[in-house]
């Protein structure tokens, strides 16, 4: 068999190489033990099993470039084993600063609501985003953004494997479902996502500024409190 010579710049390049597989495997023994797992789908290292690590795993993510006008991660918070999951469009300012999903105004509505069918957001619930960077000025996500972002949100469905999704605001709806419809039209529906059962209601921001809706949305949250009873 005939050698083949390599020149410096080629081996330079087949050492970092190497040592770039040596850190990743060290990496996943770090985090997972001595078990290898391989997921052909995901260039990152493979998803934690645990909510808590998974969070671990990806706080740092910066697949797209809101990693750069950050100020926090927003991973979500709740009962981690809940039967209702709660998803919004993206974190707000307040979010931001705090690293926590719906807080300031909207939360404290969001909170109300949930008391007012017998729950809390660390009762049985949990609540999360689409994206778990804030978008600057609160824009609407990019759909280059929502393809980076859903693959987290997708695994944190698996991992809290809820009885019912309820999405809360028309872009939290239509991105999660892909539908071009309006809200008024998609609230009366059970649409399913990944499997899971999905009811679309009001973001609390919007109740807030439309508070002729609140009635609209005490239906939706009584149908939700129902369907998840039944
Ligand atoms: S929004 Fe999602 S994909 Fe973009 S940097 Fe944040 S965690 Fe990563």
């Amino acid at each position: 068999m005939k050698e083949k010579w390599i020149g410096k710049k080629q081996k330079n390049q087949l050492t970092k190489n190497l040592n770039a597989k040596k850190e990743y495997l060290l990496q996943n023994q770090e985090l997972f033990g001595k078990e290898i797992f391989l997921d052909i789908t995901q260039k990152s290292p493979p998803f934690s099993n645990q909510l808590n690590t998974f969070e671990k795993n990806i706080c740092n993510c910066e697949k797209c470039d809101l990693h750069k006008s950050r100020t926090n991660f927003v991973f979500g918070e709740g009962d981690k084993n809940a039967s209702l999951l709660l998803i919004g469009e993206a974190p707000g300012a307040q979010e931001d600063l705090e690293g926590r999903p719906f807080v300031g105004r909207s939360g404290k509505l969001l909170d109300k609501i949930l008391k007012a069918i017998d729950r809390d957001r660390f009762n049985d619930t949990y609540i999360c985003n689409i994206l778990k960077c804030r978008p600057p000025e609160n824009r609407n996500p990019s759909l280059s953004e929502v393809d980076k972002c859903k693959p987290y949100l997708n695994h944190q469905i698996k991992l809290i494997n809820p009885r019912l999704i309820v999405t809360l605001g028309l872009v939290a709806a239509s991105t999660l479902l892909g539908k071009d419809s309006s809200l008024k039209d998609m609230r009366n529906n059970i649409f399913y996502y990944m499997d899971y059962p999905v009811i679309v209601t009001y973001h609390p921001a919007f109740l807030l500024r439309s508070p002729s809706f609140k009635k609209n949305a005490w239906e939706d949250f009584k149908r939700i409190r129902d369907y998840i009873k039944d």
